[in-house]
């Protein structure tokens, strides 16, 4: 059957409500005759309460329930697996509705529970370390798959117990997030917001970037998220090696935006630096690592490289992390090693994948 032989029944999935901003949101309602007020009830019943219908959302009059079904769905990931870590990771693999993947890992803290999302499928940055970069760019995530993975995740954990709360998001998961600049700050808005949404804090979401200096000043100035930059070498010829996007935007301007970002008085950078063995762990690397930062607000989160098949690059031995490491902290800068977890269950920074390929 086709399309106009269904008259106005559509084929198409419903839209999902999820990808409209408040403002969209509110517009649709005028132009049906609905009060704006509404907006709130029903963002309210999909973030605070998890209504999977409209028809659940019984404090909002029938005919607007059955004309909102009518105009949108309230989409769920599809759930393909969740796999459990020794330590404690969960890595969820969710099906998109086109048929693409994505991943998302719930790591679990002392008293809480850190979420890292996926901003897009594949990733065009290319990064050598990386075996999410391998997929190449599929394509960006919407706005309503990127609160999808924190609004599904959160049911999951909100059913098990006190210690399992998800509080911190992290951007670290596939993709570049400034590559998908609109999108994330749309998602952004739902997930902050304390009212009606998902009600994170700000000072609990951080966004992770492999540097693409034009959006830094654009998400300091309209957002009040954490920044983290990938930095991962302090010299322009290791960088350019390990991340290409540094060709376009070289050490210098990453850093002149870093200095010009906006941010609250106490708030610091965070500098993710991946521990390659015999490419940026000497000594050397760790004092112009320090050099480099002098000028920034910033503290370094030091990554030991996670081996993955296919990657010729090596884990450095605990001696010359710890020698990294305490370079860096003479030079008084606040260091965390961060020893990635879900590592057997390929769940760890940089082993992220949408294709289907390694499982
Ligand atoms: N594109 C964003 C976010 C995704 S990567 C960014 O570049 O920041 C998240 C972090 O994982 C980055 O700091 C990256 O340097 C790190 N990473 C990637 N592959 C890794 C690997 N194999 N081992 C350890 N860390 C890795």
């Amino acid at each position: 059957m086709t399309h106009t032989e269904l008259g106005s029944v559509s084929l198409e999935p419903a839209t999902d409500i999820k990808e409209l901003t408040r403002g969209e949101l509110h517009s649709w309602l005028q132009t049906h005759g609905i009060a704006a007020y509404r907006a709130g009830q029903i963002l309210k019943w999909i973030y605070l309460r998890q209504a999977d219908t409209f028809e659940a959302m019984t404090d909002i009059a029938k005919d607007i329930r059955i004309l909102l079904s009518s105009a949108f769905g309230i989409r769920r990931l599809e759930k393909v697996s969740v796999e459990t870590s020794q330590d404690g990771s969960r890595k969820y693999l969710f099906k998109l509705h086109d048929g693409n993947y994505v991943e998302t890992v719930l790591i679990p803290e002392k008293d809480h529970h850190t979420l890292c999302i996926s901003s897009q499928v594949g990733c065009a940055q290319g990064c050598a370390f990386c075996l999410t970069a391998r997929d190449g760019f599929i394509r960006n995530l919407t706005a309503g798959e990127i609160i999808a993975q924190v609004r599904d995740v959160s049911r999951d954990t909100d059913s098990i117990n006190n210690t399992e709360q998800l509080r911190n998001i992290v951007f670290m998961g596939m993709g570049e997030p400034l590559a998908n600049y609109r999108n994330v700050v749309a998602a952004l808005d739902i997930i902050a917001d304390n009212d009606s949404g998902l009600r994170f804090s700000t000072r609990r979401i951080t966004v992770s970037t492999a540097g693409l200096v034009p959006r830094l000043a654009d998400l300091g100035n309209n957002t009040d998220v954490r920044l983290a930059v990938s930095l991962n070498a302090a010299d322009n010829s290791t960088r350019n090696m390990l991340m290409p996007i540094n060709r376009k935007y070289p050490l210098e301007e990453l850093m002149e935006a870093c200095r010009n970002y906006d941010m609250k008085p106490r708030s610091r950078i965070t500098f993710e630096y991946v521990l390659i063995k015999g490419i940026n762990d000497s000594p050397e690397h760790a004092k112009s690592l320090a050099k480099l930062l002098r000028s920034v607000k910033g503290k370094v989160n030091l990554i030991p490289f996670n081996e993955h098949q296919g990657s010729a690059f090596r884990r450095p031995d605990d001696s010359v992390i710890l020698q990294f490491r305490e370079i860096l902290v003479r030079n008084n800068y606040t260091v965390i090693v961060r020893h990635s977890k879900g590592q057997d269950i390929s769940a760890a920074c940089g082993q992220l994948s949408a294709v289907m390929r390694e499982r």
